[in-house]
């Protein structure tokens, strides 16, 4: 998404008046079936408990940041390292890089996150005057997109991160999993998790990001995973418009019935320093 889609934005566009009947006709029923899938997935995998929110939204999204491109578990033990090391982000921004890298280098990417994170600490200090984010509180969805898309190396879906487990907001974040099911499932018809976000905020029911989001998250872990989707053993069978998902059913019809992955391990669900 760009900044400029951000601010115009589907955050603050659930009824549009402009949008064409057609667009509102195919955008009523993509909503439909956002809702029945989303419904499904509470039965099979049960609603998702929200965790204690993140009070503080720089924690959130420097947390964000170090979980990308690797797992939640090596990301934490990054987070982790990072705190005990660093208590405070005046010493985080006043660490030689090298010494940051080597704090976070379980989490991969270790020379570029600890170069990234020394930047945005900066960028904040030098516009707020502190290692504070707290002025995100007070600002709309669409406006905390825009301002945290405008940092170097923070993308739609850790501020949308930020949005959803900081400052407890109703977004839906999208990540490559996240666009792979969406687009499975025929909720949308899109290219990157960037149109899957700006095309899913208003299918999403109002109230649902939270538990939507956690809910494919483990879904696509468990059953709908990306090379061999468990077709055979879907509760979304039928509602899914996977061209070959009878192909992967006859190949996973003898597959064990999958775990329900509902205590999966999640970064953001996981960020104390103890
Ligand atoms: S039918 Fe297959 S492709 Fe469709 S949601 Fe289920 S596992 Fe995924």
């Amino acid at each position: 998404m760009s900044v400029t889609s951000a601010s115009r934005g589907p955050l603050n566009n659930k009824s549009n008046s402009n949008v064409s009947r057609s667009a509102k006709t195919a955008r009523d029923v993509g909503a439909r079936k956002t809702r029945r899938v989303a419904a499904e997935l509470e039965e099979f995998l049960n609603v998702p408990v929200k965790p204690r929110r993140l009070e503080s939204p720089l924690d959130c999204l420097i947390a964000t940041l170090l979980s990308q491109n690797t797992n939640d578990r090596n990301s934490h033990r990054a987070w982790v390292t990072l705190r005990k090391r660093y208590p405070t982000w005046e010493r985080v921004a006043s660490a030689p890089t090298n010494s940051l890298a080597k704090a976070i280098e379980v989490g991969g990417l270790k020379n570029q996150k600890a170069r990234r994170i020394k930047q945005i600490l900066r960028g904040i200090k030098k516009q707020v005057g502190k290692y504070d984010l707290d002025k995100l509180k007070r600002k709309s969805d669409g406006e905390v997109l825009e301002y945290l898309t405008s940092m170097e190396g923070v993308g739609v879906k850790t501020a949308a991160c930020v949005l959803v487990f900081s400052l407890g907001r109703d977004v839906f974040p999208v990540d490559t999993h996240i666009h792979r099911l969406c687009n499975r499932l025929g909720l949308v018809r899109t290219k990157n998790a960037e149109e899957t976000f700006d095309a899913m905020q208003p299918l999403v029911p109002e109230g649902k990001a939270y538990s939507f989001h956690i809910n494919l998250i483990r879904f696509g872990r468990s059953v709908c995973k990306a090379q061999n989707p468990l077709c055979g053993k879907c509760p979304l069978f039928d509602l899914c418009s996977f061209p070959v998902k009878e192909h992967f059913a006859q190949k996973t019809a003898r597959t064990p019935t999958p775990e329900r992955a509902g205590t999966d391990f999640m970064i953001l669900h996981n960020l104390s320093v103890s």
